[in-house]
């Protein structure tokens, strides 16, 4: 299966991976039943002559230029996409490149955009994209600081800061550092901060890949609701799923694909498979978007997370650890929900928030002794769990009075540590222990999609049996 549809992403790459701008005849959403639909048939064409798939020579990647307020890096890369292209012929897709979530000053969703290209003229090329920086970013946002590189190669060094940026903190001087030392051409605005995310996606590789079609709305848009059938998004999500997912919380009955920031985002569609996208893409009802793009990002694939036994745990890092449950789960005030473990002899403690709403039974049906795998982002000592592997449940016992064999009648407590004593005849025996059916299967366990991570890989994902996928 997978095989199949590698094999269709160069189709995909050359032909309708982007849709064009839609007509500006009618700025209002039309509520005529036909024009709801979104404009699929205007889908420009790159390269339909030729499949061809070669080495880029230039790559062009972006990060950092959204605000809270607005923007998106993502739409500055789609915009930039169609500018460029009089200029240059696309290889592969573009790339939507999540890094750690736990990066202090991550705008959003922490994700930088690499683009893949061959061109003649690579210094037009980096002076269009400049100036698409500069006119797309949101400079007003405090945390706003825009990073763009254009690097000819993909270096060894590069892959490692790729895997740096995704596991650690890294510093802007490092960014700085390298593309001094790899002579790759970058401009920072502000403080630059961007330029991490924006080498790291130019050095990115990708061991597994996920596919994110991601729509925009137009510029008189913004700030206003989005229009979208919600039926048809549930729809789309029943007739493409498991081959898409994460576009609707079946759990919460809420849409989670669309944002309601004032950005230029109008939803995006994620899955394994671009023809089982595009098909969700053409059931969905909404407001006539501006342009839509599909990337190959990394999310979904879990690459954020460091794998036991001999890691160190370190703040803003995410793991995948197998530890045992070492006392009962407590809940605080707001519905969180802790429980202490035990890793490599050290303790361990680990939470699942009010958010992961259902996740949070799994985690109180947790009992000391249980040998289970978790995976998340430590922060502030406390491990943040997004994925549970309840490897093996530790049988619970309680003790209790036994019944006495002459008189038939429930025994007293002899007092401590004497056992137990019949009041009537004067038997003594010891506690009974009965062992209690526990409610927890083995198995995988997940956060819902609407508290889900980018980068975490969804269970729906895995062929596994011992799966409990939360759509
Ligand atoms: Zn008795």
């Amino acid at each position: 299966m997978m095989e199949a549809l590698c094999a269709l992403a160069p189709f995909f790459c050359q032909l309708g991976y982007c849709l064009g701008r839609s007509r500006q005849k009618d700025h209002r959403m039309r509520h005529s039943s036909k024009t709801h639909l979104l404009p699929v048939c205007q889908i420009y064409i790159w390269k339909s002559s030729k499949l061809r798939i070669s080495v880029p020579q230039l790559t062009i990647s972006m990060d950092d230029t959204d605000s809270d307020k607005g923007l998106c890096t993502t739409y500055l890369a789609a915009v930039l996409i169609e500018r460029i292209r009089p200029l240059a012929e696309l290889v592969g897709l573009p790339r939507l490149v999540r890094l750690n979530p736990c990066a202090r000053f991550k705008t959003r969703g922490n994700a930088a955009v690499a683009i893949l290209l061959n061109t003649s003229r690579p210094d037009d090329v980096r002076e269009i994209a400049l100036q698409t920086l500069l006119e797309l970013s949101d400079l007003s946002g405090e945390n706003t600081n825009p990073g763009l590189v254009a690097a000819n190669r993909a270096t060894p060094a590069m892959h490692d800061f790729y895997r740096r940026a995704l596991t650690e903190i890294v510093e802007i001087q490092d960014a700085v550092d390298l593309l001094e030392e790899e002579g790759i051409w970058y401009r920072g605005l502000k403080k630059g901060r961007g330029l991490i995310g924006a080498l790291a996606a130019a050095g990115a590789v990708f061991p597994d890949h996920t596919y994110e079609l991601v729509t925009y709305r137009r510029r008189d848009r913004w700030g206003s609701r989005r229009a979208m059938k919600e039926e048809s998004v549930w729809a789309a999500d029943a007739a493409t799923y498991p081959h898409t997912w994460d576009s609707v919380d079946y759990a919460q009955r809420r849409i989670v694909f669309s944002p309601h920031s004032p950005d230029p985002v109008l939803f995006g569609i994620r899955g394994d498979d671009p023809g089982y996208i595009w098909k969700a893409l053409r059931m969905i009802w909404s407001e006539e978007p501006e342009r839509a793009v599909l990337y190959l990002t990394n999310q979904g694939t879990d690459s954020h997370l460091l794998p036991g036994p001999s890691t160190e745990i370190g703040e803003d890092q995410s793991f995948y650890l197998e530890v045992t449950v070492a006392g009962l789960p407590w809940e605080i005030e707001g519905g969180h929900v802790f429980v202490q473990m035990v890793y490599d002899g050290r303790p361990l403690s680990c939470a699942a928030f009010e958010p992961t709403k259902r996740f949070r039974d799994v985690v109180r049906a947790l009992r000391p002794g249980d040998r289970v795998a978790v995976c998340g982002a430590v922060r502030g000592k406390t491990l943040n769990m997004e994925k549970l592997d309840v490897l093996d449940v530790a049988s619970v016992t309680v003790k209790e009075a036994p019944c006495c064999p002459v008189c038939l009648r429930r025994m007293k407590s002899a007092g401590r540590g004497q056992g137990y004593r019949c009041r009537r005849c004067g038997t003594r025996a010891a506690a009974l222990t009965r062992q209690i059916a526990r409610a927890l299967q083995p198995g995988l366990y997940e956060v819902p999609p609407s508290a889900r991570r980018h980068l975490a890989k969804p269970l729906i994902r895995l062929d596994d049996p011992r799966a409990h996928p939360s759509r």
